[in-house]
């Protein structure tokens, strides 16, 4: 890698790696923003500059195992591994978050490359003692395109490039793109938005038909939360529900859609079922199950006709809690469903020990019916559910060919695209029964 003279001297006249105890009265931004500009400013026509920003992923943990001493240890090892690195000048910023300055004159996959090296560097076992630490990180990776951004601006790509690293689960790099200021403006949008977005009746249940696979004939409604946004349009729960469950909102939403489908299964045959979704915040507070029972019994609902999804990952973090939980919703004679089975870790002996009614077989299962591997995991799900006398939803169905081998299993109930797509209530209700009132 090619640099010119000047620069090396820029990078050579501080220490490589400075560590910004905040002692001399500027902040650490300031620091990072003063070392960007003094780079920018001698870098010549053909150079450009990449701005990683890093942040260790869960370091918290390793201050928990290990006591914060040798979290700091294990930081300065860190601050170290990255101030090995040639050619770049690394900054230890606060806590496990480092920057590293990278000037270059080829292509792109140099700095790429580089944020490469940050991860195996960061990634090879540190030994503390008794332990063997594995750590991951997040980096957010902006390139300088010949001077035309001033290190605020940097600064700012740079970490909204980390925060979507953050999002996609830590341990991967983002290159910054000028779509993540979109995406980052629109859930800034939306984080506002929520709060008022219940009193305007803008979050409602859509509803998607579970069907009975020998006959076609829809049996029950699964209910899928949806955000009428007013600038947005209609919004998925993959979109707000982290975010309502950052602001601890979700408890809200929870019973504000219970209410909503207990009012729109009023109007449906006798027979038929309303499924909604616990996620495992929900399912771990048990006092959300009395005060969803106190909305079903007051809407007149008989409990029989009421399915709680529920997902394995609450059972692995608070197993007692989730128990509780499901033991005070099937007392009343609520069913419970174990929602996306084939995706997680539910082990045999787990599933055995649930106290559960029936399983969803997740859609990624589904899909790969079209190889022979896939066709005897689904088979061997349908019969566990069998044999475990569990009706077995299959998820996700999309084609004719995939119903078919489903009901050659003998699996009792399918719901996807084949079916009907979730839709408000209105036209669910038109679909799955041919009349509107
Ligand atoms: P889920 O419970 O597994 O719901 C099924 C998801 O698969 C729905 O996505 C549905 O629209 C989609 N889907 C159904 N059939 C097909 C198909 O044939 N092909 C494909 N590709 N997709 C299909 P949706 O509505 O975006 O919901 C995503 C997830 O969000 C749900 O997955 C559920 O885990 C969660 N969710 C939805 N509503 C609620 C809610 O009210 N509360 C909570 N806690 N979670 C919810
Ligand atoms: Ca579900
Ligand atoms: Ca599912």
């Amino acid at each position: 890698m090619s640099i010119s003279r000047k620069l090396r001297s820029v990078l050579r006249r501080r220490p490589p790696v400075s560590a910004l105890p905040g002692l001399t009265g500027l902040s650490l931004r300031q620091r990072l923003q003063r070392a960007v500009a003094e780079i920018l400013a001698v870098m010549e026509p053909d150079e450009r500059l990449a701005l990683l920003l890093i942040d260790l992923d869960r370091f918290k943990l390793v201050n928990d195992l290990c006591g914060p001493a040798k979290g700091d240890a294990v930081l300065d090892m860190v601050r170290q591994r990255l101030g090995g690195l040639k050619h770049a000048r690394t900054l230890h910023l606060a806590g496990d978050e480092f920057a590293c300055l990278l000037p270059f004159s080829d292509a792109d996959e140099t700095a790429v490359a580089f944020a490469q090296q940050v991860q195996s560097v960061i990634g090879e076992p540190i030994h503390m003692e008794q332990h063997v630490i594995y750590l991951t990180c997040s980096i957010g990776l902006v390139i300088d395109d010949g001077g035309s951004r001033t290190a605020d601006q940097l600064l700012h790509a740079a970490s909204i490039a980390l925060s979507h690293a953050q999002q996609a689960g830590g341990d991967t790099f983002r290159h910054f793109a000028p779509e993540m200021f979109i995406d980052l403006g629109k859930r800034a949008e939306l984080e506002n938005d929520l709060r008022s977005s219940i009193m305007r009746g803008e979050i409602q249940p859509w509803y998607q038909p579970i069907v009975q696979l020998d006959s076609g004939r829809p049996k029950g409604f699964e209910a899928l939360i949806r955000w009428h946004h007013p600038r947005q349009g209609v919004v998925g729960p993959d979109r707000f529900l982290p975010i309502a469950e950052e602001m601890g909102m979700d408890r809200d939403l929870l019973f504000l859609l219970m209410r909503q489908v207990c009012r729109d299964a009023r109007n449906w045959p006798p027979h038929f079922t309303v499924s909604i979704n616990m996620s495992p915040a929900q399912l771990c507070d048990p006092d959300n199950a009395v005060t969803l029972l106190q909305i079903l019994f007051a809407s007149g609902l008989t409990p029989g006709r009421l399915i709680v999804e529920i997902t394995e990952n609450a059972l692995i973090h608070n197993l007692a809690s989730a128990q509780e939980t499901i033991r005070s919703l099937r007392n009343t004679g609520i069913s419970v469903a174990l929602d996306d089975f084939g995706t997680g870790y539910a082990s045999l002996s787990r599933l055995c020990n649930l106290e559960i009614d029936q399983m969803k077989i997740d859609r990624t299962l589904i899909q790969s019916l079209d190889r022979e591997a896939g066709r005897k995991l689904v088979k061997a799900v349908v019969d566990l559910g069998r044999s475990l006398s569990m009706p077995v939803t299959a998820e996700g169905i999309e084609t004719d060919a995939q119903a078919q081998f489903l009901r050659g299993l003998d699996c009792a109930f399918g719901q996807g695209y084949l079916f009907g797509r979730p839709a408000p209530a209105d036209t669910a209700r038109k679909v799955a029964f041919g009349f509107s009132q």
